[in-house]
């Protein structure tokens, strides 16, 4: 495995894997890596791309600047995962490898609705925080596929929007993945570090809400999504989390909140517990209610 800590490193190396054919994977992550990110890797492994890992804490996509303090960092192991998961290539850049004219004046992005749905309102400049680094590393990596976790369902559909509106060469295909969950239904999260015990398993009311929402379709029940929303706030709160940011049922697509329960949508949460902020999501469709 080889680790590179400049751009014009890595781009050399690159462009000699591509001299010869291959075609590049790319799992951007910020690090305490975790099997949800492992997974990633493993889809870029068996897609037969040579597989760049990127573990870069970005400073200008944390809102809250406590948050990005208390980032978890476990380099070495991170190191040894990626080496064992067959991983060829990590960029470990600095902030000024990525920020060489500084964090001011950085461009912006037109993110349209995008950035004022759901994470776009709650956290003000994530998104913009997030697509300026990415679009730096795909213009470091140039990759030809590019594997996001589906558990941040809103950051893939913003990234989505990042190709479909700036060039990159190779064209970049972006694959979205399962969320990899612990046994217990809990989405896994390097944030998750900062749980007790008792916070992990009242945590897991999330994964219960979407349970309970599934059961009351499958069950055709005549029930409004403004009731399904008050019931699944109170259940969280109940369950001990400090507050709700949202939760929202979504069009897939367009990230616009529906009115029709009948079509494909998805349930968008977050919501605080010891003063951790947690997201997840869960697609419905009618395969789904089907099944219960
Ligand atoms: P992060 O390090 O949190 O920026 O995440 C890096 C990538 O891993 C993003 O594409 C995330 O969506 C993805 N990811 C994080 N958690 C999970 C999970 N539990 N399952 C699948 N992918 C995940």
């Amino acid at each position: 495995m080889k680790i590179f800590e400049t751009k014009l490193t890595l781009q050399d190396f690159i462009d000699e894997c591509r001299s010869k054919n291959a075609s590049i994977g790319f799992v951007p992550t910020m690090g305490a890596l975790h099997e949800g990110h492992m997974s990633l890797i493993k889809k870029s492994k068996e897609s037969g791309a040579i597989t760049v890992c990127s573990i870069f804490v970005n400073p200008t996509q944390f809102n809250d600047p406590k948050d990005f303090e208390k980032y978890p960092k476990t380099i070495q192991e991170d190191l040894e995962n990626l080496e064992k998961a067959g991983c060829e290539l990590v960029f470990l850049p600095s902030v000024a490898e990525m920020y060489p004219q500084g964090m001011n004046q950085l461009p912006q992005y037109p993110l349209g609705r995008l950035e004022e749905l759901w994470e776009g309102a709650h956290r003000p400049g994530h998104f913009q925080g997030v697509c300026v680094i990415v679009h730096r590393l795909l213009e470091a990596v140039r990759p030809d596929i590019l594997f996001m976790g589906s558990k941040d369902f809103q950051q893939v559909a913003v990234i989505q929007h990042l190709i479909a509106n700036y060039s990159f060469e190779p064209p970049i295909k972006l694959i979205s993945c399962e969320t990899i969950r612990e046994a217990s239904g809990l989405a896994i999260s390097s944030r998750n570090v900062r749980l007790s015990e008792e916070q992990k398993k009242q945590a897991l009311a999330i994964y219960q809400g979407f349970d309970i929402i599934r059961t009351a379709l499958a069950k055709q029940a005549q029930v409004s999504i403004a009731t399904l929303e008050k019931n699944f706030e109170q259940q969280l709160l109940d369950a001990g989390f400090d507050s709700v940011d949202y939760i929202a049922f979504a069009d897939p697509n367009t990230l616009e909140p529906i009115t029709d329960l009948s079509l494909t949508f998805v349930v968008l949460v977050a919501a605080f517990i010891g003063g951790v902020r947690l997201i997840d999501n869960q697609l419905f469709t009618h395969e789904l209610f089907k099944r219960v």
